[in-house]
């Protein structure tokens, strides 16, 4: 990462890349939905494919010139087909947001209804929050997970659909630690008469690698993003039934996107490939291995962990015990150096921009080839800050753990 023409034309931009370079280095990222692109995948993203408009699809162009965008996307979308076991594949959704967009605009009405997983217990805002566009166009009910077991409630969410008849069953979630049942999920929408709509965007990765069931067989949609646990560039796909490969592409272009990003497209068809290697399913079990760890080490050290524990890359710690709120151990960790993000829990009493939980999740270190003996050195680390979070030199010097376990697992 030379940068020397960068330099030359924008010295500002480029003092902030190389600040973020070191920024990425000297920082444990434990942020669930965040993960460290392959090399191969950041050269292809910055390359000429950036300059090229090609709307439309592989063969079906309205401009000149795509025969090599076109080759590019079929990888793309032959790698996912393959990967994911699907019958139709849309590799252009610019993100996760987008291909959730699209799945809705394919089959709702506005005012259709829509049953999602509640923000406040680990949905994602384009799953209906009503500051969403989602939440804006169709009316949404919402099901929770369970105050006791911190688990999805399976009779309560075949309650509400019943009760409700949504168009869309929307299963799937951002800060979600358990395994989730998709066959169930499929037989409550074939009960209720909805269509079953799955984002796996966290999750990903783990199916790809066969370590969470797959909703391909049950879902007739199933959208992600490409940039968390499956670890590409930064975008979105959506995998669906034979049946509405048609309406899903109208709806992406030219419903709600025009020219593809041909560049960020040839870096998924990367990603993919990266995907099918053997090495990845290693990867992706050391994912899961280490966030078991980190969980176990903090449950021993006294957190309390929404549900109890993970099946997953993440998991979601109730400070309330720790009298601490999510954005000062947010706050706390950061001064350490390590990077997580505050999250409301369930049934959580702060707000959003407070809140009483942190969320963690393991893909980034497992990317830097951290195991389990980090995992409880980490562990070990964020109790310690969390313990001292008003003690600024027992956090300077919990920095210097920080930076050894850095220094030991470069990034780059
Ligand atoms: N769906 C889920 C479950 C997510 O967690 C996210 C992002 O965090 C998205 C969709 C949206 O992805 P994007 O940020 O690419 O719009």
């Amino acid at each position: 990462m030379i940068f020397e023409n960068l330099r030359l034309t924008d010295p500002d931009v480029y003092e902030a890349v190389q600040n973020e370079i070191e920024r990425e280095r000297k920082n444990i990222v434990l942020i669930a939905s965040e993960n460290y692109a392959s090399k191969a995948v950041m050269e292809i993203q910055g390359s000429v494919f950036t300059n090229k408009y090609a709307e439309g699809y592989p063969g079906k162009r309205y401009y000149g010139g795509c025969e090599y965008a076109d080759v590019v996307e079929n990888l793309a979308k032959e790698r996912a087909k393959q990967l994911f076991n699907a019958e139709h594949v849309n590799v252009q959704p610019h993100s996760g947001s987008q291909a959730n967009m699209a799945v809705f605009f394919s089959v709702l009405k506005p005012g259709d209804t829509i049953l999602s997983m509640s923000l406040s217990h680990g949905g994602h805002l384009s799953h209906g929050a009503s500051v969403n566009f989602s939440g804006i166009f169709y009316k949404t009910v919402f099901y929770g997970v369970n105050k006791e077991t911190g688990m999805i409630d399976y009779e309560e969410v075949r309650r509400l659909a019943i009760e409700n008849k949504p168009k869309i069953l929307l299963v799937g979630a951002s800060a979600y630690s358990r395994i989730i049942d998709f066959e169930i999920f499929s037989n409550i929408a074939k009960e209720a008469g909805a269509y079953l709509m799955a984002d796996i965007a966290h999750i990903a990765g783990l199916v790809a690698a066969g370590l969470h069931p797959s909703p391909v067989p049950y879902a007739d949609f199933v959208t992600t993003t490409t940039h968390k646990t499956l670890r590409g560039p930064r975008g979105g796909l959506i995998l669906c039934k034979g049946e509405y490969a048609k309406v899903i592409d109208k709806t992406i272009f030219p419903g709600i996107q025009g020219g593809p990003l041909v560049h960020v497209i040839a870096a998924k068809a990367v990603a993919l490939k990266e995907a099918m290697a053997p090495e990845f399913k290693d990867y992706q079990s050391m994912v899961v291995r280490n966030a078991r760890k980190l969980a176990d080490e903090l449950l021993k050290n006294g957190f309390n962990i929404i549900s109890g524990g993970t099946d997953n890359h993440l998991m979601l710690i109730d400070l309330n015990n720790k009298n601490i709120t999510g954005k000062e151990a947010e706050e706390a960790l950061s001064i350490a150096r390590i990077t997580v993000n505050k999250n409301v829990i369930p049934y959580d009493q702060r707000s959003a921009t407070i809140t009483s939980g942190i969320r963690l999740g393991t893909p980034c270190v497992t990317t830097r080839g951290m195991g389990e003996p980090e995992m409880a050195e980490i562990a070990d680390i964020i109790t310690s800050v969390i313990h001292n979070s008003k003690n600024e030199s027992a956090i300077n010097s919990l920095r210097l753990r920080v930076e050894s376990l850095c220094e030991r697992f470069p990034i780059y």
